[in-house]
């Protein structure tokens, strides 16, 4: 896996990031939106980025393939257990 934070080789053994620090038990990354419509992603895309909330996208992958199709499936935005509750509040508007 990849260190979220900063996106080094994260080896979950070693249970912290040598490279920034980070903790294994910080990168239980949980689900705090589930949408399949694009402009629900973009804004939640730019509201954890403007929040400096490190996030991991699921399910985009397929969407780049198909760059037109609008209902492939839903992207879930993951986040860091310790910034779970701020993105959640803050997306709270957009679901
Ligand atoms: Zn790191």
């Amino acid at each position: 896996m990849h260190c979220p934070n900063c996106e080094e080789k994260f080896d979950k053994k070693k249970e912290i990031c040598q490279s920034c620090g980070l903790k294994y038990e910080d990168l239980k990354l949980k689900s705090v939106l589930k949408t399949d419509n694009p402009m629900t992603i973009s804004f939640a895309k730019s509201i954890l980025q403007d929040s400096n909330i490190k996030y991991i996208t699921k399910g985009e992958t397929l969407r780049g393939v198909y760059p037109l199709g609008g209902s492939l499936g839903s992207v879930d935005f993951l986040v860091m257990q310790k910034d779970e509750q701020a993105a959640r509040e803050m997306l709270s508007e957009l679901a």
